[in-house]
């Protein structure tokens, strides 16, 4: 199983879970062209993918959304509020209720509500068999849920959207500082390394990765030292995209041990 972070930042946001010949993707914010030339770049099968799931209906998580769908003729997956604020064109659509799983190919997958200022924002935690991955941005907080799920996940990929000083002294007008800091905004480098570490367990095997850094408000070295500072992770397992236009193949790891408790 393979978590690849084909775009992750305020210019695209787009992931796509692949297992045993089967993929998901989870959000489409950057062009249909170039997610097809990703998908090329990492060996990705475009006829192995099931779905489109949408998080939220900002422009960089839906952008690319529509034409992807129609091109791999498959369905967009959203719950109802978000579909409708998305303008995605003529598409194939999966509707779900908010806290209702999903079972799509291999993997099942749980909505979980953000907090984030967008109709009926959620992220996705994906199992399939034993192994877990979770992949949560655009929230101002971790809900318990989602803390949960970062606890058993083998794969985390979690916002640490900005460094508070950057912010704060950064040249955003004070409005969108207060949005962005705000329950209903974005996760801080701080705040993402508490929760990385209130969830850690003995001999913890998870593979933490940092998506969605601003490129105003923050870089990749300073969201790593920061989470490293906090967790005591070593700073090189701390991973993220490096430059504009960087992309990650992440491994989930196969358990040695008993499957952790869900
Ligand atoms: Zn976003
Ligand atoms: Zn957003």
């Amino acid at each position: 199983m393979e978590v690849h972070v084909l775009a992750s930042g305020s210019d695209g946001n787009c992931t796509v879970i692949e297992s045993d010949g089967e993929a998901i993707m989870i959000d489409a914010g950057i062009s249909c062209k170039r997610i097809l030339s990703l998908m090329d770049r990492h060996g990705i099968d475009k006829e192995s993918l099931k779905a489109i799931l949408v998080t939220h209906e900002h422009t960089d998580h839906v952008s690319g959304a529509g034409a992807t769908a129609r091109k791999l003729d498959v369905p967009v997956v959203a719950n109802m509020a978000t579909f409708n604020a998305s303008d995605l064109g003529n598409v194939q659509h999966w509707v779900y209720k908010s806290n209702q799983d999903l079972n799509i190919g291999q993997f099942h997958v749980t909505p979980l509500p953000t907090s984030h200022n967008a109709v009926e924002p959620n992220c996705y935690f994906t199992e399939v068999d034993d192994k877990k991955v979770l992949v949560a941005t655009d929230t101002g907080k971790f809900s318990f849920q989602i803390e949960h799920a970062l606890a058993v996940s083998d794969v985390a990929v979690v916002e640490a959207n900005y460094d508070l000083d950057m912010l704060v002294n950064g040249p955003y007008p004070y409005s969108l500082k207060s949005l962005i800091g705000s329950e209903r905004g974005h996760m801080n480098n701080i705040d993402t390394g508490l929760a990385i570490k209130r969830t850690m367990g003995e001999n913890d095997h998870r593979k933490i990765f940092l998506a969605h850094l601003s490129k105003t408000n923050n870089t990749p070295d300073i969201a790593r030292q920061a989470v490293s500072d906090i967790t005591g992770i070593k700073r090189f397992q701390v991973d993220s995209l490096e430059f504009p236009g960087d992309s990650r193949i992440i491994k989930v790891r196969e358990r040695s041990g008993p499957p952790s408790p869900s």
